[in-house]
This record gives structure tokens, C-alpha cells and sequence, in this order.
């Protein structure tokens, strides 16, 4: 079973024209991941025990409708380390990982490749 925190068989259809590279979804999984510590830990500082979309970064006044859901939500529980997850965290990584994404394949194409690369991200 997969360890990733993203639907790698999505990201292809998110970065639409573009070829998306092997080691792509491994180190978007990275970023899901050390967004989720970071959540955790303003919760924590919150005296929070349950992570919700507002401890994700950058996802504040994002009305985009993001079709794709890239995050694998039965594993967030186990990435948030026995906090409580929120049912809104899964749409806030979700927004993240598609910023993420979008960012990646503008930066691609400014360095005129047709690839989308982990260092693109
Ligand atoms: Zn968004």
C-alpha cells in the first residue's frame, strides 16, 4: 500500500498539458505532510486537540473549486499523530496541494518544459 498523502493517478489530470515527472507526487505527499505538522503544531499552541483547515498555510480566502480531491483522507488521521482531525482539513490540504500544483506547472513552463518536476514545486 502506498504511503502517499496524494492521489498520484490525479496529478496528471490537475496539470493539464503537461507529462508530470515519476518523483512528482512523492515529494507533493512531502509538502501535504509538513503542512500537516505545522497545523498540528498551531493547534497545539491553540490548545487545540483537533487540526482544522484554518492551521493549514495559505489556505485563507481561496473560493477556487478545486474539482480533483488530491488527499487521501484516510491518512490524515495517522499523519496528524492521534490529534483530531476536522472535517474541513481535508479540503484545506486539498487547496494547498492544488496551489502547490499550479504554481509547479507555471514555473515549468516559464523554464519552457513540458514536464512538471518535484524541484517545480
Ligand atoms: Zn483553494
Amino acid at each position: 500500500m502506498s504511503d502517499l498523502l496524494v492521489v498520484k493517478a490525479k496529478l496528471k489530470e490537475v496539470c493539464q498539458g503537461f507529462n508530470v515527472s515519476g518523483e512528482l507526487a512523492e515529494a507533493l505527499s512531502a509538502k501535504v505532510s509538513s503542512a500537516i505538522d505545522d497545523a498540528v503544531k498551531r493547534a497545539d499552541a491553540n490548545s487545540r486537540k483537533t487540526v482544522m483547515g484554518k492551521d493549514v498555510p495559505f489556505c485563507f480566502e481561496c473560493s477556487a473549486k478545486h474539482g480533483e480531491n488530491l488527499i487521501v483522507k484516510a491518512k490524515l488521521k495517522e499523519a496528524a499523530k492521534g490529534a483530531n482531525v476536522a472535517g474541513d482539513l481535508s479540503e484545506a490540504l486539498n487547496c494547498y496541494a492544488h496551489q502547490l500544483l499550479k504554481g509547479s506547472c507555471e514555473r515549468a513552463e516559464a523554464n519552457q518544459r513540458k514536464t512538471v518536476m518535484a524541484k517545480d514545486l
